[in-house]
């Protein structure tokens, strides 16, 4: 079962729950996804937009409650693109060792060329179209 976070950003923008569910219904990714906010000090601090982390069978995604609306759903498609990644490999473990040595996380010098994010951000930009966030009313 997925969980997705109900809590409202600064700038009044939430998850679409019911979009998100079919998406990743969709795409059959494997294992519950759980999508949430950074705290907010995290979230002032760090220059990352999001995060994909694999904990106890669970997909855990972060996405910065700072960034807009557009921006906020770009880069939840970009970390499901990861909870993606993760089906191709036996073990998160082997994903990992894969990842790392195609040029590593947000604060190594191989990140922008590293296969796994330019599949990522690839997969964000083809799915731009459907937004999977909206206004809180
Ligand atoms: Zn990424």
């Amino acid at each position: 079962m997925n969980k997705i976070t109900n809590k409202r950003t600064i700038t009044g923008w939430i998850f679409s729950k019911k979009k998100i569910n079919q998406v990743i219904n969709d795409l059959e990714i494997k294992y519950p996804v759980f999508i949430k906010f950074p705290n907010i000090i995290a979230a002032h601090l760090s220059p990352v937009q999001g995060t994909h982390d694999f904990k106890n069978s669970c997909h855990i995604i972060e996405v910065n409650p700072l960034i807009g609306k557009n921006r906020g759903s770009e880069v939840l498609w970009h970390e499901l693109c990861h909870a993606l990644q993760v089906k191709m490999f036996p073990k998160y473990s082997d994903y990992l060792e894969a990842y790392c040595s195609a040029g590593g996380n947000f604060f190594e010098p191989g990140y922008k060329d590293n296969i796994f994010e330019i599949e990522a951000r690839e997969f964000e930009k083809n799915h731009e179209e459907l937004c999977l966030t909206t206004y809180w009313r």
